[in-house]
């Protein structure tokens, strides 16, 4: 390993660092030196960030995305429309529509996708909770927002099945998300036509 060689704390902080999607060892190595040079209390305000981030942040126990408060603002807001729901994999989805500000329903998150390959299957996702969730309230629409992935797509072709008895609209977001792509990392012109040109299962 190239940090061989490191001062012993600072090679330690580039193995974490590794840990982060998308870090390899090379900037790993580059964050680590750069937070070196900050001054010590700039290095232990973002130490605490880290820290503190699993005590302050929990899941909202109606839509199961990240939150402060529970439920989330979002599904406390009373301005927003209960009768469609948007479901998505992750809370990261549920970040970039809002950024893009085209929804004004409430959300779902499923907190992954099927993969069986991996062991992931209907009982590790929010797929009862999102039927228990349906069943007791007056929603009309569901808008299926998982992915173009094959993953995604396998996950909106069994929740169209489990949902279908349930007497409600089904739709899924198509358009202008590229086949393949991780609906987080889209930009909010084509979240925006995405989700204006959903068609009906
Ligand atoms: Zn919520």
């Amino acid at each position: 390993m190239a940090s061989t060689g490191l001062p012993p704390a600072l090679a330690r902080l580039v193995r974490d660092l590794c840990m982060l999607p998308g870090i390899g060892e090379k900037s790993a190595t580059r964050l680590a030196l750069h937070i070196l040079r900050w001054p010590r209390a700039k290095a232990t305000e973002l130490a605490e960030s880290i820290a503190s981030l699993h005590e302050a942040i929990g899941i909202c126990s109606e839509c199961y995305t990240f939150s402060e408060q529970d439920p989330c603002p979002i599904c406390n807001d009373q301005k927003r429309d209960r009768s469609v729901l948007c479901v998505v994999e992750e809370p990261g989805d549920v970040i970039a529509i809002e950024k893009a500000g085209c929804f004004r329903g409430l959300y779902h998150v499923l907190q992954g996708v099927l993969a069986p390959a991996d062991g992931i299957g209907p009982d590790e996702l929010k797929i009862a909770e999102l039927v228990r969730r349906v069943q007791g309230r007056k929603i009309q629409e569901i808008i299926i927002a998982t992915s173009s992935t094959a993953q995604g797509e396998a996950t909106a072709a069994y929740l169209t099945e489990i949902l279908r008895p349930l007497d409600l609209q089904i739709t899924r977001i198509a358009c202008g998300i590229p086949m393949g792509m991780d609906l987080k990392y889209a930009d909010a012109q084509t979240l925006k036509r995405a989700l204006e040109s959903r068609t009906t299962y």
